[in-house]
């Protein structure tokens, strides 16, 4: 087995007391007025303020080798697909954008204005995350500490839902298109 990275086990060790703490106030009921502004700062604050930034900075390494991979792979001058997997070929990161708009209009019209719509509504959906941290924030100031724990787990699913989203309406129709493929042999390339 691979041993956890030191990053993985700080995420960890910083994200696990928050959740724990939150589990525990709702078991309990209440904890006492007086000791919940130190137990939130030990439990929450200082856990969430670790790993808050390096939850950030992970997520954004990772994009950042996604990225290079894609560059890579740009330089085979050979894009593929999502849906279909056709290579479509171009001459450049410039021109790829270009070729893969196009390709999925022509070929895949349904996915193109599925995906436009869903653009649109990614920045509303960034708008109510940010909205939602500002609000999980001022509850905390208002010693609303329960619902600002609610609205900063809240917050983390939430930051990786619409990727997830949009992976999943990938791979649909993706599924739909190989259906398709199969039933019509014939009809593969345009
Ligand atoms: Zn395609």
């Amino acid at each position: 087995m691979r041993r956890p990275s030191p990053i993985a086990i700080v995420l960890l060790a910083t994200g696990i007391p928050p959740v724990a703490f939150t589990i525990a106030l709702f078991v309990l009921g209440s904890i006492p007025d007086n000791i919940a502004p130190p137990l939130t700062i030990a439990f929450v604050l200082i856990p969430m303020v670790v790993f808050l930034p390096l939850f950030a900075f992970v997520g954004f390494k990772d994009v950042a080798r996604r990225t290079r991979r894609q560059i890579v792979r740009t330089k085979t001058l050979v894009f593929h697909c999502p849906i279909c997997d056709a290579g479509i070929p171009h001459a450049g990161l410039r021109e790829l954008r270009r070729a893969r708009r196009e390709h999925i209009e022509t070929l895949h019209p349904e996915f193109f204005h599925h995906a436009r719509r869903i653009n649109k509504l990614a920045v509303l959906y960034w708008a109510g995350l940010i909205f939602l941290a500002i609000t999980a924030t001022f509850w905390f100031f208002v010693k609303s500490y329960v619902l600002s724990l609610a609205g900063f787990l809240a917050v983390l699913p939430l930051l990786y839902f619409l990727n997830w989203f949009f992976q999943k309406q990938v791979r649909e129709f993706r599924r739909r298109w190989t259906e398709h493929a199969s039933a019509q042999p014939l009809k593969n390339t345009p």
